[in-house]
């Protein structure tokens, strides 16, 4: 074991392919289906709405390694590697014989991990002659980053804005627009799926599942056009385990092995970018890591939610997906962790679950930021309000080992940092913040439709 506090790769250590997880799996996930026909998806049918390299990513089920493109490797050097860091402070804070290690994925240009999918899925749109791209935006993390993506490959970008957040983090807007990107606040009047939701429902703030409707309306309905999604696909997860495979060396160099990964989770890429690389050890028999994915409460999609086919964005506009969800009608409560607002979990980690592969825990809301309180004062850094929720769970397990009186080595993914995201702080801090628990007849009522999706 390493006495260091940070251990620093070389840009050449930068991985030359990423990790796909299916190839492995126990159990492969059931396929996509055409929300028309109700047949397995096939790439002709992704590809009227993703690049169709994207496309071809998203499908494969056969092929462990894929390689990164050079020019996408080249630009990853600006931040990547990216530190991994011994919480020291933290660990001493907690007064836990626990080892705390995290991954600091908040040092990329945009402040979070989305880049990292962000640049692959921007580079193939251009290699194949795509000039428009639109997106949809919860807490502006994914939006930030494609704007960045998008400019540097000179395409011009449309992002439809979760509108709680448009409000709530008018920061992250203005970072899109520096970009050059144009930001409208969803539900809007410029798509059907907008204008019939806001008809329906004129106070609706607005969700993921709204904001993918309307982006994928007006990718469909532009000529040239493509659109892209930060979380919740098999390409978007692939793209994120650069995160884990560095932090593999990383822990190699600290000469320990990790006995839990934790991860926050919205729709599941940066658990999956942490976790996968680590979790095919315990596939071929060599480890037995715990992986442990953090979700709000207020958003428990892993812990209560249903396996079955079910949209991924509010309208039907999506294939249908085997997911845990919670119905893609689901209207989760307006809390600050706007990143981790989705209905339901990629069908990987969705079926890894299941399965009984990883773990996942439900964070408070007031818990996130008593976290995210103790690791700023401890480590310096300010995290997401996302990131927090990975911080708390890491946190419940350096308790639980002082508790039990037993060494443990815990690994979680600092998925962004929160500098943008202080007006929250200040909520958090004013006492105005609320944990939210929904009744289970709420679920029941969400999901009760969704069988007859199939
Ligand atoms: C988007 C985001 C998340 C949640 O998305 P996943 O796809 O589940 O990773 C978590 N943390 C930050 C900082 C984000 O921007």
């Amino acid at each position: 074991m390493s006495d260091s506090k940070k251990f620093l790769l070389q840009e050449s250590d930068i991985p030359t392919a990423w990790y796909n997880i299916i190839p492995a799996m126990p159990t492969k996930p059931r396929p996509f289906l055409h929300p028309g026909t109700k047949k397995p998806l096939t790439v002709d049918d992704l590809t009227p709405i993703f690049s169709e390299e994207a496309s071809r990513q998203e499908l494969n089920t056969t092929d462990e390694w894929i390689e990164i493109p050079e020019e996408v490797r080249d630009i990853y050097k600006i931040w990547r590697p990216t530190p991994l860091v011994r919480a020291r402070g933290l660990e001493k804070m907690l007064d836990t014989p626990a080892h705390i290690y995290f991954k600091n994925e908040s040092v990329s240009p945009v402040g979070s991990h989305k880049l990292n999918s962000a640049i692959p899925q921007a580079y193939y749109c251009k290699q194949e002659g795509v000039t428009n791209i639109t997106t949809e935006t919860g807490a502006g993390q994914w939006g930030a980053a494609l704007s960045l993506a998008s400019r540097m490959m000179g395409i011009d970008l449309a992002v439809y804005m979760v509108k709680i957040s448009y409000n709530q983090k008018p920061y992250r807007r203005s970072i899109m627009q520096t970009y050059g990107a144009e930001v409208i606040a969803s539900p809007s009047m410029s798509t059907k799926a907008g204008r019939k939701i806001i008809t329906d429902h004129p106070n609706y703030q607005g969700s993921l599942g709204t904001a993918i409707s309307e982006a994928v309306e007006l990718a469909l309905a532009t000529p040239n056009c493509k659109y892209a999604l930060g979380s919740v696909l098999n390409h978007v997860a692939l793209h994120q385990t650069v995160i884990g495979l560095e932090a593999e060396k990383q822990m190699e160099m600290a000469g320990e092995y990790p006995d839990v990964v934790i991860g926050c989770f919205g729709g599941g890429s940066n658990f999956s970018g942490i976790a996968f690389p680590f979790m095919r050890h315990n596939f071929a028999g060599a480890h037995s890591t715990r992986f442990i994915a953090a979700e709000p409460e207020s958003c428990p999609k892993l812990t209560r939610g249903v396996m079955q086919y079910d949209f991924g964005d509010e309208a039907g506009y999506t294939p249908l997906i085997p997911m845990l969800t919670l119905g893609h009608n689901f209207s989760p409560a307006n809390i600050h962790a706007g990143g981790l607002r989705y209905h339901g979990a990629g069908s990987v980690v969705s079926q890894l679950k299941v399965d009984g592969l990883m773990d996942a825990v439900d964070i408070p809301q007031l818990e996130s930021f008593d976290a995210a309180t103790l690791f700023a004062r401890a480590e310096g850094l300010i995290p997401a309000p996302e990131s927090a929720h990975a911080i708390a769970a890491a946190i419940r397990e350096a308790k639980a080992a002082k508790e039990a009186g037993e060494q443990r080595v815990i690994l979680f993914n600092l998925s962004g940092h929160g500098l943008i995201d202080m007006t929250s702080y200040d909520r958090y801090f004013a006492g105005d913040l609320a944990n939210y628990q929904i009744p289970d007849s709420e679920i029941a009522a969400n999901v009760e439709t969704l069988e007859k999706l199939i």
